[in-house]
């Protein structure tokens, strides 16, 4: 048995004291801590947070020998329990690590809980205890012998399920509903006293019938209980999936509160987080990645496949929300506009496919720079825009769609792990026709989706915005009046880059005139005429010449999809099928 026991050491120095026991440890003990939480594919080295460690076996005090940056070994001459202690430090704000001060706590297993090699697969209690006055404790984790507060003691199966549960601490506000007869749990802490509840609770159970039923009909899903851990902060935004829970942040002024009006682009974008987070349930952490059937906690996991556990998410996050009414199709199709145009927007979609964009994640996405939208994709945008094309392709043919290819695939893997075959597999039986050519082309290639026809057959209409002049120019920058203009971005094959700007240039002046505003441009640029720009660059004075094109649709520009105003009718039943399936 393995016996984990954490407790606030120092709430405001941020320090969680956390013991290990192994009953019957092994002669040569390792442990060691996971490098990177699945669901963010990033090495974050959590070990960096530990304090040295220190072991006893009964009174004897052993000797840990650190072996590498994550790993130590003990050993144990006798027969009795091991007992591993450590400090974590714990003041990471994500929801990807640890966090504790005077006013919460929270912590994911993976930062907190060091592995006892050997029996990873045995079940791992944990004891919560030591909080200060008035704290409770929220997770999805099993509890075995809690007080109404939860603290007390908890149960996993195994490591990874232990390391799956996040653990949320402090005073918080806690709902409940009932969605096909799960018990879902909402915990939102730091919002305002006069944060809606009932309204949070009513839309979020909305969404959770609706996948549950998407996915299981009228079946009950495989798990029994499901935790929304929701933390409100001033600034910020993001969510970590998990098999039964999700960790989320928001920023506090979106939440609902009774009395006064919604931000309601905001609240829906929490809606779409929220919904997104919950699609996961399903898509990544039962239905996943043949690479991930067992997760490796010492190293990067990689897979070809994001695109498809992170891009059709991001389909399905949004296109529950109109399902659910929970937003209108106005207001949908400006959600895809905006994805479209960012997906645009990026000359990197020329060089990397959503395949290479999940496999190199780990370097390429979570480490974004100057060059990002240069050389990259993101698997999460264009990704949801293949799984668009895909859908909308599937239905014009009239044979399926992709709510069915979906089902398929977790029929086909009995919710378990998948592979890009087993994709093309489903594709082809519920098609009627191999797929091979579009994921060829839209997984493994470069070339921008075929969607403005596949929408116009929906009663969609893709409109071409307006340019701005950065676009029209390929470079962006960030503008204030202290720090006057300054380049951020200079994008691939554009005008900027022809000229010689960089990343970091000051634009200072142009045909012998002052910029405040990059937009101050538009009045002295002629197109196709080459002018005279003055640019600061490490102390020195740069002039370089700059020539705006004269193409009426430079790459770049973004698309607003609109209702068609007459749609014919097979259009017009398409859309209604599509969007309220
Ligand atoms: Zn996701």
């Amino acid at each position: 048995m393995i016996d984990y026991r954490i407790e606030v050491g120092s709430a405001h120095a941020h320090r969680f004291l956390v013991t290990l026991r192994i009953a019957q440890p092994q002669a040569r003990q390792r442990l060691s801590l996971p490098v990177w939480i699945p669901g963010s594919y990033l090495v974050r080295e959590f070990a960096r947070h530990l304090s040295p460690l220190s072991a006893q076996q009964g009174q004897r005090v052993l000797e840990v020998q650190q072996l590498d940056k994550s790993s130590w070994v003990v050993d144990c001459p006798g027969k009795g329990a091991l007992t591993v202690t450590c400090e974590v430090y714990a003041f990471d704000t994500s929801v990807r690590a640890a966090f504790l001060d005077s006013r919460r706590g929270f912590f994911n297993g993976t930062s907190v809980f060091l592995k006892a090699e050997g029996f990873e697969d045995q079940p791992q209690r944990v004891k919560i205890t030591g909080l200060p006055k008035g704290w409770g404790v929220a997770t999805g984790l099993l509890p075995l012998k809690v007080n109404a507060q939860g603290l007390g003691d908890y149960e996993a199966p195994d490591y990874d399920s232990l390391v799956d549960h996040p653990v949320e601490l402090g005073t918080f506000w806690r709902g409940t509903f009932t969605a096909k007869g799960v018990v879902h749990e909402f915990v939102v802490s730091g919002a305002s006293a006069d944060l809606d509840g009932p309204r949070l609770l009513a839309d979020t159970q909305r969404i959770c019938e609706a996948q549950i039923a998407f996915w299981h009909g009228r079946r009950k899903p495989a798990f029994e209980r499901y935790v929304f851990l929701l933390n409100a902060v001033d600034d910020g935004y993001g969510g970590l999936e998990h098999r039964n829970s999700t960790a989320l942040i928001c920023a506090r002024r979106d939440l609902p509160r009774v009395g006064r009006p919604v931000n309601t682009d905001a609240y829906q974008t929490l809606l779409g987080l929220i919904s997104h987070e919950y699609f996961h349930t399903w898509n990544v952490k039962r239905l996943k990645p043949a690479e991930f059937a067992q997760y490796d906690y010492t190293q990067e996991n990689y897979t070809q496949l994001l695109w498809f556990f992170e891009g059709f998410t991001s389909y399905y996050d949004d296109l529950f929300l109109v399902r659910c009414g929970l937003i209108d199709t106005a207001r949908y199709l400006k959600l895809v506009s905006r994805t479209v145009s960012g997906v645009l927007a990026l000359p990197g979609r020329k060089v990397q496919s959503v395949a290479q964009s999940s496999f190199d994640t780990w370097v390429k996405y979570y480490r974004s720079d100057e060059n990002t939208p240069n050389a990259t994709i993101s698997y999460y945008t264009k990704g949801s825009l293949v799984a668009l094309a895909l859908d909308l392709t599937l239905r014009r043919e009239g044979k399926s769609s992709l709510d069915a290819v979906m089902r398929e695939l977790w029929a086909m893997s009995a919710g378990g792990p998948i592979d890009e075959a087993q994709i093309r597999a489903a594709l082809l039986k519920l098609g009627g026709r191999s797929f091979d050519a579009e994921l060829d082309a839209w997984v493994h290639g470069t070339d921008d989706l075929p969607l403005q026809g596949a929408l116009v057959a929906f009663g969609i209409d893709w409109v071409t915005d307006a340019a701005t002049l950065a676009q029209r120019l390929g470079l962006r920058v960030s503008e204030s009046a202290l720090t006057g203009v300054k380049v951020s971005h200079v994008l691939r094959g554009g005008a900027a880059e022809r000229a010689g700007l960089s990343v970091g240039d000051e634009v200072l002046a142009l045909q012998g005139w002052r910029l405040r505003r990059l937009d101050d441009a538009l009045r002295l640029l002629v197109p196709n005429t080459p002018a005279t720009l003055l640019v600061a660059r490490d102390q020195r004075v740069l002039s370089l010449s700059l020539v705006l094109s004269a193409a009426a649709a430079p790459a770049g520009a973004g698309v607003t999809l609109k209702q068609s105003a007459k749609p014919a009718a097979p259009a017009a039943a398409l859309q209604k099928a599509w969007l309220s399936a």
